[in-house]
């Protein structure tokens, strides 16, 4: 069994169910994006729910990974805050759990050198 299999593949947030899908959004390739890469997107809260999904692409650090899914839970459970917060919020939180040692900027998050990127 895959790590990637071991990790949740759904979350209620805030009374919605969402499916967790760990990897990057569809159709947001590195080239698409120009350069700039999306680990993470959250559907609208309103989406039907076969709809509502969470994106978090895990092949990064731990911090990298835990900000994208703060990030976006955050979007899930707070829809009506604007990026800026949202953005600041988890930066500030991931950055704590870092001071305290729970996760590290060096360690990638689980084992997934060996993770296919879809
Ligand atoms: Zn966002």
């Amino acid at each position: 069994m895959n790590t990637i299999d071991k990790l949740p593949k759904s979350h209620v947030f805030n009374g919605k169910r969402y499916k967790i899908r760990w990897r990057r959004p569809p159709g947001r390739t590195p080239k698409e994006l120009k350069g700039h890469k999306i680990d993470g997107l959250c559907s609208d809260p309103r989406d039907p729910a076969t709809n509502r999904i969470l994106y978090v692409f895990p092949d990064d650090t731990e911090e990298n990974v835990v900000n994208t899914i703060l990030h976006e839970s955050l979007h899930a459970e707070l829809w009506m805050l604007d990026e800026e917060t949202i953005t600041r919020v988890a930066n500030s939180l991931s950055g704590l759990l870092e001071k305290i040692k729970i996760i590290s900027k060096e360690r990638q998050f689980g084992q997934f050198s060996n993770f296919s990127i879809t």
